[in-house]
């Protein structure tokens, strides 16, 4: 059932578009069901479900940390998480860049944007990130991929200003690639859930994280 849900949902999408199927503290044997689709990629907001979920499910799974992390967290995740999306401080990227190094892997990251009005959302605003280009910083951090971009609307129901800050976010992404030093590899743009994904996607999202709508609501 569930596997056909997410069949039926991703042929709704754009060709373009990706789906980032949400599987927070929904049960394992649930997940298993949606392998049935064929679908990997899945996402996580809590580093000990993601690693629990990691160990006892199929290796092919490509785990997304869609959440908040933690740096003292980072070196749990950091042999097999596919995209971090929540990266939201240079002290961060330096933890995130450490333990790449210690893997002997590239970890592709994106940046989170304050797009927001509640100041309880995480992220960089642009002149900050604009600081680490300017001044070179990013080039050190040569265990990341930068790939793209994450942000969060606000939890509203007014359509106007959920739109504006995608367009933001959009714009915010248009910019950081002029500016980054490997563009080709800086694609993605992560934003939309359940509730506004197709805002998201017209205002040119190619990653979209749900959840509710595919697994049900949580508890
Ligand atoms: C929970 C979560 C989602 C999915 O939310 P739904 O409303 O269930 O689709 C997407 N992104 C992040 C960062 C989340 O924490």
């Amino acid at each position: 059932m569930i596997a056909e849900k997410i069949i039926d949902f991703k042929k709704s999408l754009p060709l373009d578009v990706q789906l980032i199927a949400v599987s927070k503290t929904k049960p394992i044997a649930l997940i298993e069901d949606a392998l049935n689709s064929g679908h990997l990629d899945f996402g996580e907001n809590k580093v000990q479900e993601l690693i629990e979920k990691h160990e006892k499910m199929s290796k092919d799974i490509r785990w997304h940390m869609i959440g908040h992390l933690q740096r003292n967290k980072v070196k749990h995740i950091a042999s097999f998480v596919h995209l971090i999306h929540g990266v939201d401080s240079e002290r961060l990227m330096n933890e995130i860049n450490k333990q790449g190094k210690k893997n002997n892997r590239k970890i592709p990251c994106l940046i989170q944007f304050h797009i927001a009005k509640e100041s309880t959302k995480f992220g960089f605003s642009i002149e900050e990130l604009k600081s680490i280009i300017y001044e070179n910083k990013h080039l050190k951090w040569e265990n990341i991929v930068f790939k793209g971009v994450m942000g969060m609307a606000t939890f509203t129901d007014n359509k106007t200003q959920v739109e504006q800050e995608f367009k933001q976010l959009k714009s915010y992404f248009d910019e950081m690639k002029k500016l980054i030093h490997k563009p080709n590899e800086f694609n993605t743009i992560s934003m939309g859930m359940s509730n506004d994904y197709d805002i998201a996607i017209k205002n040119g999202s190619n990653m979209i994280r749900v959840g509710s709508s595919l697994f049900g609501a949580r508890h």
